[in-house]
């Protein structure tokens, strides 16, 4: 059976790519299942660069179909941050509250229609005999004045959704699934994949 790398340690990303591409016959491994242990420097200069480089690198390790994300929030009114930063702004041991806050207090005064915010998902499927494809999915928000809901990671406290009328940390994960950046960009990358078992035989 074909085997697909995910390049991930996080259980949830496995669950979730795992459920989408459940119709293929492809077996979806995480990195610690396929015994790699890469450490990866992450110096892209956008989402897509950085999963690019996270699939091409295991990619080239095993020869193997690898995929990688990046992912993160851009804030319009702050020019975008944190961005590519968002793990690692404030530092990557600041808890999120603490980083919630900060973002709260840097808008202060700033009124809800210049609040707009997106987060966005790059994946990367880096094939060992054709080019690698990325894809990018977004989803729209504004940032809220205080954290709301307990559902959810990092951001998702603070990343309010006017037509739901509550936060990303207020929906169930198949809601949030159904609607995010992750979500929207996995099915794209569902597709790249099925286009590419078929031109190449799945039975590998
Ligand atoms: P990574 O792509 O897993 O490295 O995630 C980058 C960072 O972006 C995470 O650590 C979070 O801070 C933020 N982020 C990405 N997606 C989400 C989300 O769905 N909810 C909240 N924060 C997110």
């Amino acid at each position: 059976m074909q085997k697909i790398i995910f390049a991930t340690s996080n259980q949830d990303k496995m669950r979730e790519i795992r459920a989408i591409l459940s119709d293929f016959p492809v077996e979806i491994v995480s990195m610690k299942e396929a015994g790699i242990h890469v450490d990866i420097i992450e110096n892209g200069a956008t989402f897509e660069e950085n999963a690019v480089i996270k699939a091409e690198t295991i990619e080239k390790a095993t020869g193997a179909i690898v995929l990688a994300d990046d992912s993160g929030l851009e804030i319009d009114y702050l020019n975008k941050e944190p961005g590519i930063y968002s793990a690692r702004y404030m530092g990557e041991d600041t808890s999120y509250h603490v980083k919630n806050m900060n973002l709260i207090q840097r808008l202060e005064g700033v009124p809800d229609e210049k609040r707009t915010a997106r987060f966005v998902c790059a994946v990367a499927a880096a094939f060992p005999d054709s080019e690698t494809v990325t894809v990018r999915g977004t989803i729209e928000g504004r940032i809220g004045y205080q954290e709301e809901g307990n559902n959810g990671f990092g951001y998702d406290p603070i990343f309010y959704l006017p037509e739901y009328g509550c936060t990303t940390a207020s929906l169930s994960s198949e809601q949030k699934n159904a609607i995010s950046h992750r979500g929207k960009a996995l099915q794209m990358i569902k597709t790249v994949i099925g286009r590419y078992l078929t031109e190449h035989g799945d039975n590998k």
